[in-house]
């Protein structure tokens, strides 16, 4: 099944604990479309400056991934930059320029419409709900975004959620968003605004999935070494998505093996800085770490 991604092509300058790197890949749709590459035929929409390097382009039409819908406009690319403590939890934002992505109008190339699966990344409420207008009766739309959104346009965010399948939060979003503290009761009234499932993405503590056939937990996978965790939830995201539309999945029980999925590659992502490791990963290697994260739990 084709999968689109509708969302944020940059280049970022992250800071942690283990290195310093400048103007490398990133913004959700790269992590998303890479990570869901693993999986089935993806087709992105995005925009980006003249400076955004042609390396990068190849390294993703090198993967199949269609990029019909990303445009290149005349400005600069996206820059996000970020900095992580030892915890390697949330990142201070130390600068975004927003540059081509100010202005950044979703148009869903007619070969895209009929894509069955659709994931709208972290973007303004209303370019989510525009995506929605330009595609034609997708099987499962899911759904991203962040604490910028739920504060500024609620109202617009409260009618996208109306028309996804799947939401996708962390666990500061999910308690904004539904304004109670306890996640499970958040998960409540947030599958209330409209959405069937919601996941929410817990960094390090795993990844919780709610739904009315009941909760499920998948666990992150215990590495040794983190170098460099942007990206995670984004590749979270492909990984999911990526399997579910491969092998045409809609049902809860195909989620949960999906979440796992999201989980095994997100585990990847943050092994080294950018897509770099996720660019050159073996499928060998992910059925490697998809058994071991299933021995994680398994009592016998
Ligand atoms: P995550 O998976 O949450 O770590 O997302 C990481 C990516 O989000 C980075 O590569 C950034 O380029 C991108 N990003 C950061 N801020 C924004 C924003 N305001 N809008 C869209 N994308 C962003």
């Amino acid at each position: 099944m084709k999968l689109l991604v509708v969302g944020s092509m940059a280049l970022d300058t992250i800071e942690t604990p283990f290195g310093k790197e400048n103007n490398i890949l990133g913004g959700s749709a790269s992590y998303f479309s890479l990570a869901a590459s693993l999986f089935t035929d993806v087709c992105v929409v995005a925009v980006v400056g003249r400076d955004f390097p042609e390396e990068h382009i190849e390294l993703l039409k090198s993967k199949g991934i269609e990029l019909e819908g990303v445009t290149r406009e005349e400005g600069e690319t996206f820059r996000w930059e970020g900095k992580y403590g030892y915890d390697l939890g949330d990142p201070e934002t130390l600068a975004t320029d927003l540059n081509v992505f100010e202005n950044f109008k979703p148009v869903i190339p007619d070969s895209y419409r009929n894509s069955e699966y659709v994931f709208l990344a972290n973007i303004d409420p209303e370019l989510q709900l525009s995506v929605l207008n330009q595609v034609e009766n997708p099987k499962l739309v899911a759904c991203d975004t962040m604490n910028f959104w739920i504060e500024n346009k609620p109202e617009e965010l409260k009618e996208v959620l109306k028309h996804v399948d799947l939401m996708m939060l962390n666990d500061s979003e999910t308690r904004a968003l539904a304004g109670v503290p306890s996640i499970t009761q958040a998960a409540r009234e947030v599958l209330a605004m409209g959405p069937k499932a919601l996941i929410v993405k817990r960094g390090e503590y795993g990844a919780l999935m709610f739904s009315e056939e009941g909760i499920f937990w998948a666990p992150s996978y215990p590495l040794e070494e983190v170098v460099d965790p942007t990206g995670a939830g984004d590749t979270f995201a492909g990984g999911f998505m990526g399997y579910a539309a491969g092998h045409d999945i809609l049902d809860h029980t195909g989620f949960k093996t999906a979440v796992v999925y999201g989980s095994v590659i997100a585990s990847f992502t943050v092994e080294n800085f950018s897509v770099r490791r996720i660019s050159e990963l073996e499928a060998s290697e992910l059925d490697k770490r998809f058994t071991a994260f299933l021995q994680l739990s398994k009592l016998d």
